[in-house]
């Protein structure tokens, strides 16, 4: 009840012309978001190293750590926060952390020009045409906009988009490449926490390694292939083993240009096939259809989550199906591309798991499913005040 009349009550002052004014929607903020009180956007930065709970290996790399930069957008006495992620193979599309940095100076001389927050396309629209690549700096800007644009309404971006919290799916979680007997401990450990797992696959060790799972459970699993596979005809017969063994979906399963030989494969795969590397932002979709099942979604790479929403729309209405994944970040991000969570066929938000210096709680995986924070923006709440280096 109290939610529901919280909502007229924002509504109300919505139809009023009154939304700009926070004290309509009396929500208590945290006491930390109460800066100083100003009707002019700014916005401030720093690096921030994710420190990586476990070595993270992929078929073509490890690493312990993972560039990052906070960000916050103030406006009126609260805060937005953001987050860019720019894990070192992805810095041609998603800059790095210098490039980053330059990026998010130039935008924090023009952003106290807009005086209105609420007109995003605008403002995101400007910001995209400032340069070619840093997406992270992209989306790290409009996460922290959507923040503040949904503190100022009350709401959280799930329910301002009209979607129901209830409908989050299941997130995977990821086991890594390692030995058998580390496999095995791995996957009892996740079993017991998570109701689908994800595996990396496109190595030699692919058969030993879901054998491995399959020996301490019978949870579905999701593959990522990573470009692995050479070959279609080696793929797909590797596809209907892995269906056999009780795989549900496989992710860009041969290199991001061969759309011909991923069509071949669509067409004759029994699980759904989907783009992550031949895919960035919302143009590159409608090429894909009839290549892919579906696509992978992730903020970082797409600029964030107004492009996000609108890859969601996109995506379905070219028959498609959408999956959420994501990068090692904190809380921050990964609670930001849950908003969107209820939409999609496929989560693949643990990246904020896998780190040891959260900076911040928001969504939560419980039994398994992702659990939409109920805080409005993205609904994240710092845990800890980051020593600024
Ligand atoms: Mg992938």
């Amino acid at each position: 009840m109290t939610d529901r009349r919280h909502f007229l009550h924002t509504a109300a002052a919505a139809s009023a012309g009154l939304i700009l004014t926070p004290h309509v929607h009396g929500m208590t903020l945290p006491k930390a978001n109460r800066k100083s009180s100003s009707k002019r956007m700014s916005l401030t930065f720093f690096p921030y190293e994710l420190k990586m709970r476990h070595v993270f290996t992929v078929a073509s790399y490890s690493r312990s750590t993972t560039p990052d930069i906070q960000v916050e957008l103030s406006y009126d006495g609260l805060t937005g926060y953001g987050e860019a992620c720019m894990p070192p193979y992805l810095a041609r599309e998603l800059g790095t952390v210098d490039s980053v940095m330059q990026f998010l100076a130039r935008v924090a001389t023009r952003i106290g020009d807009f005086s209105d927050p609420f007109q995003m396309e605008e403002i995101l629209g400007e910001i995209d045409r400032m340069d070619d690549g840093n997406a992270a700096g992209k989306a790290a800007v409009d996460i922290a906009l959507h923040d503040l644009v949904g503190k100022l309404m009350g709401q959280p971006w799930y329910r301002i988009w009209g979607l129901n919290p209830a409908k989050a799916p299941d997130t995977t979680f990821t086991i890594g490449i390692d030995t058998p007997e580390v496999v095995r401990e791995k996957t009892r450990e996740c079993a017991a926490r998570f109701n689908i797992l994800k595996v990396k696959v496109g190595l030699d060790s692919d058969r030993d390694m879901i054998q491995a799972i399959r020996s301490v459970t019978t949870l579905p699993l999701a593959v990522d292939a990573n470009q692995g596979w050479k070959d279609r005809q080696q793929a797909i017969d590797m596809i209907h083993w892995l269906h056999e063994q009780g795989v549900v979906m496989v992710e860009q399963p041969m290199p991001k240009t061969q759309l011909d030989d991923i069509a071949w494969l669509t067409e004759r795969s029994p699980v759904p096939i989907f783009a992550d590397e031949s895919v960035q932002r919302l143009s590159d979709i409608a090429r894909l259809q009839g290549a892919f099942s579906g696509i992978n979604i992730k903020l970082m790479k797409c600029t964030g989550m107004r492009e996000a929403w609108k890859m969601v729309q996109a995506t379905r209405a070219l028959g498609m199906k959408v999956m959420l994944g994501c990068m090692t970040e904190t809380s921050c991000g990964i609670s930001a591309a849950a908003q969107l969570s209820p939409a999609v066929d496929f989560a693949d938000l643990d990246g904020n798991l896998l780190i040891a210096n959260d900076r911040f709680r928001g969504v939560e995986v419980v039994k398994g499913r992702l659990t939409l924070p109920g805080g409005a923006g993205i609904g994240v709440t710092p845990v800890s005040v980051a020593r600024r280096e």
